[in-house]
């Protein structure tokens, strides 16, 4: 599903290149679950963003759904990425002037993979049945986060990446969006890349690896 070998990234800064990631090889397999740790600055945001195929690593390859990133240029990574992904960030991004509804089908509209009865069975599961019409500011934290996830998992993607998703939600807020998150990843068989620092957070997952100077280690290696 997700295969990084040998992904070197570093930031110019005026001191010099700061590297970030130094040789980081990950593995992901098909509706595998995996918790992405390490402390803040160890490079779990960059290693998400190269994942995505937002940015680019200096050395390396990154293997997305079979296809070399580096291969593509932007039109067909972003095309990759409305197919295959879903990506939910601490910040729910969603679109003020757009209703639940709307918010809900917006990417899977945009990647032409529109599916009524999955959308309709989201919003259920998601307990949004009855506030389609609203707009995110009439939502709870919690709510906002939970439509964020569903409209990740609107174009029924292979692979969703979140990062810090329940990190700006109180623990019991969290403690429900993680549930139905993992629910909804069992049941459309999408594996799942969850940055966290909570080893409660992490601990139903699969498989657990820590990034740490650059590097990752499993958690039981
Ligand atoms: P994490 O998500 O684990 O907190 P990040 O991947 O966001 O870590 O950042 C890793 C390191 O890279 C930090 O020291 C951060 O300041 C630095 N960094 C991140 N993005 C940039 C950027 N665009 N330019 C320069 N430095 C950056
Ligand atoms: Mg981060």
């Amino acid at each position: 599903m997700l295969q990084l070998t040998d992904v070197t990234k570093s930031y110019p800064t005026p001191q010099g290149p700061l590297y970030v990631l130094d040789g980081v090889d990950l593995r992901l397999t098909r509706g595998e679950s995996l918790a992405l740790m390490g402390e803040s600055g160890s490079g779990k945001s960059t290693l998400l963003h190269l994942a995505a195929g937002l940015d680019v690593p200096d050395r390396g390859e990154i293997l997305l759904g079979g296809e070399r990133l580096s291969a593509l240029d932007e039109t067909r990574r972003s095309a990759l990425r409305r197919q295959r992904l879903g990506l939910v960030f601490q910040q729910f991004h969603l679109v003020p002037s757009l209703s639940v509804a709307d918010n809900l089908t917006l990417q899977a509209r945009l990647a032409k993979r529109e599916d009524p009865a999955w959308t309709q069975h989201l919003l259920a599961r998601l307990g949004l049945a009855d506030l389609e019409g609203r707009y995110p500011e009439q939502l709870s934290g919690g709510q906002q986060q939970r439509l964020a996830i569903g409209r990740a998992l609107a174009a029924r993607p292979d692979l969703l990446l979140a990062d810090e998703p329940t990190g700006n939600l109180d623990e019991a807020a969290a403690d429900d969006v993680l549930a139905l998150l993992q629910a909804l990843i069992a049941e459309s068989g999408c594996a799942l890349l969850m940055v966290t620092h909570s080893a409660r957070v992490a601990a139903p997952l699969d498989r657990c690896v820590h990034l740490q100077r650059g590097r990752l280690a499993d958690d039981d290696a």
